[in-house]
């Protein structure tokens, strides 16, 4: 029997291809419209008794929903639904289960690279470990080539000889790698330790001046410590041979991190920075029915040729689409080197700029005038104004209609910068998990900063749309963790920070679903349980409204769906 296509899928494909040519501003009006048309016609799924948060203000509370063709169809009562039911209909029974629309990341590096192929560092706790970690490695690598330790978390591993949390340094990593040049990166990039023969191959000693954007850090004695932040990292670009990751490999990744996303509630996600071998990887995996999220792309170093080709913001489909270009203008928030107007608690340090306002300029003007949205990596306060100040100046000069341009990160604000984000209609994405994950990062920060860091409350109170970000690898990418965080702004060890800036959990939902679809021009098609939407959700064990909100990162996630997919169940 020849396969004819239903009504429904012939529509579902031609949506694909019109949102696919959609290029630019709002995804999907017409798209929702001739999807919902497919509405008559019996459900593949029905989801019954079900205490569902719909994040949609026309009909906030509901118990249930149909699917057909990986969309909501309708959204009632059980009574409703359960009329709908026909034999081919998978029925999902809740059980008074909390459901909610499916999670969204805009901001983090999914590769899934690391994890499965270097020496993961992001969860070991001693100084001794990460030593022997990276000692085996050296011994299975041939002499010249790097060994490298990523996502090393400077202040969750502790020195047994002390007992005491201390960064490492390029002692301990000349004891664990004597021949080979070593670096070891920390888990929010930007900076990285390396070995006394790394420094030695780059000719950098302690009479090396620090370069523009860049530092190498010295002891009380002028004596290199391995430290390197920023652009001084670029010393190292062509000293060894770093092996590359096969083909296969990355589309492994992409299976794999997708997996692991989806498992935790996750099921749209901002690859927020990637070149074409990421571009390729995510193709690989999404046409072997590997990738379980759906992904909008931010391209970096492959932006040129895109843009040549014709391609803009918007480009894709509702699985795979192109966001905007990414720039980076600061430091990290996590490795204590983003800009700011004000120094480090007890130093007179205020974080590295990494862009000149000019180059800034020069940046989003070509991008903005290509039609092609913005997305620029700005953590402190100084960094912020200059991205702010861009943005104006191209709305100013090529007045484009709702462009979006996106502030990444935007932890440090303050009034001002408040005001001309909600004028300017920016999206600002903090980071969500950090408050709680990252606390003894925070002190040196001080009290009165972070009342103004990841300043979900003020956002919100501006009007502003603010979604949820990871930075994932840097930030635990969990939701429920995410919300938790943004809910009681404490840190593992039950210290609060900026408390003023607390949200409901409601408004975390907010934060956490439809903000995330605006922040990707998708509000028209995902972010809310509503008819003619993407049947993206998830089932979770607990209401993160009824327990103790120093446990909702505790609460299992039953179920996520994307698209009528089941893609996690526990
Ligand atoms: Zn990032």
């Amino acid at each position: 029997m020849s396969k004819e296509y239903s009504r429904g899928e012939f529509l579902g494909i031609g949506g694909a291809l019109a949102a696919g040519f959609g290029l630019g501003g709002c995804v999907g009006t017409g798209e929702r419209e001739r999807r919902a048309a497919s509405g008559g016609e019996a459900p593949d799924l029905v989801l019954l008794n079900g205490k569902i948060y719909t994040v949609d203000d026309a009909q906030p509370r509901a118990e249930a929903f149909a699917v057909k063709n990986g969309d909501f169809i309708a959204v009632g009562s059980n009574d409703d639904i359960r009329n709908l039911v026909t034999r081919n209909t998978e029925v999902i029974d809740a059980g008074g289960m909390t459901v909610t629309p499916g999670f969204i990341d805009c901001h983090c590096h999914p590769q899934g690279l690391s994890e499965l192929y270097d020496v993961f560092l992001a969860y070991a706790t001693t100084i001794g470990e990460v030593k022997r970690r990276l000692a085996e490695k050296a011994r299975e690598t041939p002499p010249g080539q790097w060994v490298e330790g990523a996502r090393y978390d400077d202040t969750k591993v502790v020195d047994e000889a002390s007992g005491r949390y201390r960064r490492i340094n390029r002692w301990d990593l000349d004891e664990a790698v004597p021949n080979h040049p070593a670096r070891v990166s920390h888990r929010g990039g930007h900076i990285g330790w390396y070995n006394s023969k790394a420094l030695e191959m780059a000719g950098i000693t302690r009479n090396t001046p620090n370069p523009k954007g860049g530092r190498f850090e010295r002891d009380e004695k002028g004596e290199l410590t391995g430290l390197v932040e920023e652009r001084a990292q670029r010393a190292f670009d062509n000293i060894a041979r770093q092996p590359a990751y096969t083909r296969e490999q990355r589309q492994a990744g992409v299976a794999y991190i997708s997996k692991m996303m989806t498992a935790a509630g996750l099921t749209s996600v901002h690859q927020t920075g990637g070149d074409a071998d990421n571009l390729i990887a995510l193709q690989d995996a999404y046409a072997a029915g590997e990738m379980r999220f759906r992904m909008y792309f931010f391209p970096r170093g492959v932006f040129p040729l895109l843009k040549e080709a014709g391609v803009r913001t918007g480009f894709g489909d509702p699985w795979l689409r192109i966001g905007p270009v990414k720039y980076s203008t600061d430091g990290s928030n996590s490795g204590r080197s983003m800009a700011m107007s004000t120094p480090y608690v007890g130093t007179n340090n205020y974080g590295i700029l990494t862009m000149t306002q000019a180059e800034v300029h020069e940046a989003v003007e070509e991008a903005h005038r290509a039609g092609w949205r913005v997305a620029i990596h700005a953590n402190g306060d100084v960094a912020i104004e200059q991205v702010l100040n861009a943005y104006e100046r191209v709305q100013r000069l090529w007045p484009r209609t709702d462009p979006r341009h996106r502030i990444e990160h935007c932890t440090l604000v303050n009034p001002s910068i408040l005001r001309r984000i909600a004028a300017g209609g920016w999206i600002p994405t903090p980071f969500w998990t950090y408050c709680h994950y990252h606390g003894d990062k925070w002190a040196e920060y001080g009290e009165e900063k972070t009342r103004w860091m990841w300043a979900h409350r003020s956002f919100l109170d501006y009007g502003i749309k603010v979604p949820g970000a990871s930075d994932y690898i840097p930030g635990p990418f969990e939701p429920l963790m995410a919300i938790q965080s943004m809910v009681t702004r404490k840190d593992m060890k039950g210290r609060v920070w900026g408390a003023n800036q607390r949200i409901s959990v409601d408004e975390a939902l907010v934060v956490a679903t439809i903000n995330g679809a605006y922040a990707s021009f998708e509000e028209g098609v995902k972010g809310s349980i509503t008819a003619g939407k993407y049947a993206d959700f998830v089932m979770l064990a607990e209401d993160p409204h009824d327990v103790d909100p120093d446990r909702i990162k505790e609460i299992k996630v039953a179920r996520t769906v994307v698209g009528g997919k089941t893609m996690h169940e526990a």
